[in-house]
């Protein structure tokens, strides 16, 4: 089974050919990416009219790439997937206008597929792929949330961020400290550098007794930091850097421990971009070693959005036994759509 997806949720056009037998972890065949940021870079952020104008430019010649990569030609696909949500409605219509016009035109099923649940799987196209059941920990630019993931489709929350997103703390923190966009990466570069201990943070929530998250509060303390250092930021902004990565970490990894502890899960997948954070790698691997958990990571380039995690989430569903509807070529994208509302893949 040949599984087409596409990703166009936010500022990152992918597409990407997955193949999967009736039982096996599906394997990637070809994968095609073109990140937006360069071009948002000027306004410091996504800019959703300009995002969903690029994905119309980029979206075939990615599909044609990705076909000539496989040596497959369209009628050799099975299934076309597509995100159909959560995220920016114009840029999710274009995925799904696409999918939909190649469906019809081959008479092939359809398949939207949440987002989260493509991040959730990716680590599945690793080399060292996990098995159910383990706990996740969710961490991209709009969410931060602990599962217990049985199979797929079968996600339970555990715990999620009341405020913002890690990424999000990531990319505000280091907006306010004048580094560029996307701020995660540029921040977690420059913390190389500082002294993790040089300002006190706070860790909200961390003694809360249950698995949510804040962020908000840290991002508030880092401001009033660097405002009480004015002209003096500058000789200090790798120790802020650092003490504000520090901290985000530790709560993702203490909070990880404890939902270890709760739920007596013995594996650990990390997903979403935050993922690709090299402190939070290490502490997270020396944390769960020590109690003889593993922890899987989705491959560095497949932490962001791509296409590769959205064919592979749908091949896994078709092979747990989920029927594509056969000619429902409707365009249908679910802006906000949580990850819970999903149908159970068997
Ligand atoms: P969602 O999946 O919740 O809709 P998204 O798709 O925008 O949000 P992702 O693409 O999974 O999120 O991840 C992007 C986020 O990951 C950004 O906030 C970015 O700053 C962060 N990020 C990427 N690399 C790193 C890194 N090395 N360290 C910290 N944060 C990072
Ligand atoms: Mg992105
Ligand atoms: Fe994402």
């Amino acid at each position: 089974m040949r599984v087409l997806g596409i990703e166009s949720s936010c500022d990152e056009t992918g597409v990407a050919l997955v193949e999967a037998a009736a039982t096996g972890v599906p394997v990637l065949r070809a994968d095609a990416l073109h990140s937006q940021i360069e071009m948002h870079r000027a306004y410091g952020g996504v800019v959703p009219e300009l995002a969903s104008r690029d994905h119309i430019r980029r979206v075939i010649p990615l599909a044609t790439a990705v076909m000539d990569q496989a040596g497959a030609r369209l009628a050799d696909l099975d299934v076309v997937a597509y995100t159909r949500g959560p995220g920016l409605a114009g840029a999710l219509l274009v995925g799904a206008g696409v999918a939909c016009a190649l469906g019809a035109a081959l008479g092939r099923p359809v398949l939207g597929i949440h987002h989260l649940e493509g991040h959730l799987l990716s680590p599945f196209l690793s080399r060292d792929p996990p098995q159910f059941p383990f706990l996740a920990l969710l961490v991209s630019g709009g969410h931060t949330q602990l599962m217990r993931v049985e199979g797929v489709g079968r996600y339970e929350l555990l715990g999620e961020t009341i405020d913002d997103a890690a990424g999000e703390a990531f990319d505000k923190s280091a907006k306010l400290l004048g580094l560029g966009y996307p701020g995660g990466p540029a921040l977690s570069r420059l913390a190389q550098q500082g002294d993790p201990a040089a300002f006190k943070l706070p860790r909200p929530l961390l003694h809360s007794g249950d698995l949510d998250f804040s962020f908000a509060g840290l991002k508030t303390a880092v401001l009033v930091q660097a405002k009480k250092l004015g002209e003096g930021l500058e000789a200090r902004k790798a120790d802020l850097a650092a003490s504000t990565q520090a901290a985000i970490v530790d709560v993702l990894v203490r909070k990880t421990l404890a939902a270890l502890d709760m739920t007596g899960l013995q594996r650990v997948v990390v997903a979403g971009g935050v993922g690709a954070n090299a402190l939070l790698r290490a502490q997270l691997d020396a944390a769960c070693a020590r109690r003889r958990v593993r922890v899987h990571y989705p491959e560095l380039h497949l932490c962001t959005d791509n296409g590769a995690m959205i064919a592979m989430a749908a091949a896994m569903r078709m092979q747990a036994g989920v029927q594509a509807p056969a000619a429902r070529y409707a365009f249908d994208v679910k802006p906000r759509w949580p990850l819970q509302e999903i149908s159970p893949a068997a």
